[in-house]
């Protein structure tokens, strides 16, 4: 630390991202990427692009992405705005709506972090003992609601009703559901956007449209909420997409089919694999998301994790409460996934020695 940091962030924590390490041959399933490329069509959009365009500014309103995401999800283009990736999303919202915020205390690892950067007044709610989000644990909250759905790390989700509930019961509070799972098997609430002038849905091209490399985030809702969110973002950043990023997203949002073909296939591996798993005696949560979350009496999280690695499989491990005896293990391909079984075999096996 040098003697010019301001005093503010001297105890500061940053967010620490899971590893992108550079081991040959490795199985990575830490960073709940998508195991499947972009869609043809992102590729061939960007392979025909001529680079020198990059000499000028993308647009700052990114508009080609802008029409293209209200068209797929039936919303007018002044209820979308564009992030770099929805961490920038995020920041947007705690920037604009963050005075006093919650969030689950077990949840996204950047939520308490903007805390702190942009100094709100928050509180984490704890899960349940078997560490769900109980809705009713949010009912007399009077600041912004955070909530991951499916949440991370476990991949449990909250039905759209559960949801509407909370919107509904006290429209004076903003609820913002951020939505980076829910194309793998759960409830969007974009639905409830024309109904609820106090939601904010929050979505991300980098898991289920296979673009984390892009960093193309979403805020979808209220025309007027989605204005403040423009706001930050042109007090901040205004070409925050660059060109590459509108046309890979634009081509990607517009490509429904391989979209949904590669969701569906990523949901079938994770009920094949949860299977799998629970006939070699691991508890896994209910995920609806594109990651399991399990764990076993035979050997610790923190074991777990470490044996796998050793056998070049990336898997990832939070050292913290309640939730170290757990891995959280991303879907990958089916491949992948019948290898982490093989080796997850004779790693119990060693254990029983
Ligand atoms: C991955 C993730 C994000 C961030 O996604 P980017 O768009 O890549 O910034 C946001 N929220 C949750 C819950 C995530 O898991």
């Amino acid at each position: 630390m040098s003697r010019f940091l301001r005093k503010q962030y001297e105890k500061m924590e940053p967010y620490t991202p899971g590893e992108q390490p550079k081991i040959p041959d490795l199985i990575k399933l830490n960073t709940n990427e998508n195991p499947y490329p972009p869609s043809p069509e992102a590729v061939k959009a960007l392979s025909g692009e001529d680079m020198e365009s990059l000499v000028r500014y993308p647009d700052p309103e990114a508009s080609d992405l802008i029409d293209a995401a209200a068209e797929f999800y039936g919303l007018e283009k002044n209820q979308v705005a564009v992030g770099n990736g929805s961490d920038e999303i995020l920041a947007f919202i705690y920037m604009a709506f963050g005075e006093k915020i919650c969030f689950p205390s077990v949840s996204y690892g950047f939520y308490p972090v903007f805390a702190d950067v942009f100094g709100c007044d928050a509180k984490a709610i704890p899960l349940t003992e078997d560490l769900r989000i109980d809705p009713a644990d949010y009912m007399d909250f009077d600041g912004t609601i955070i909530i991951a759905n499916p949440n991370a790390p476990t991949g449990i989700a909250l039905g759209r009703d559960e949801i509407e509930e909370l919107l509904r019961a006290d429209d004076s509070r903003l609820v913002v559901i951020d939505e980076a799972y829910v194309d793998f098997g759960a409830e969007s609430c974009v639905p409830l956007i024309d109904k609820y002038d106090n939601l904010l849905v929050v979505q991300t091209f980098s898991k289920s449209r296979s673009l984390a490399g892009a960093r193309i985030g979403l805020a979808l809702g209220a025309a007027a909420l989605i204005e403040d969110i423009n706001k930050m973002k042109f007090s901040f950043n205004p070409y925050n997409l660059d060109r590459l990023a509108i046309i890979a997203g634009t081509a990607a949002i517009k490509d429904r089919t391989y979209f949904e073909e590669c969701c569906g296939k990523v949901a079938a591996t994770r009920e094949r694999f949860t299977a799998k798993m629970e006939e070699l005696g691991f508890q896994v949560l209910p995920s609806k998301a594109n990651f399991v979350f399990a764990r076993t009496d035979k050997i610790s999280g923190k074991d777990y994790f470490t044996k796998l690695r050793e056998r070049a499989i990336l898997v990832r491990h939070f050292d913290k409460e309640p939730i170290s005896d757990y891995v959280r293990i991303t879907i990958g391909r089916d491949e992948d996934m019948d290898r982490l079984l093989a080796v997850t075999e004779e790693i119990l096996c060693e254990q029983v020695k």
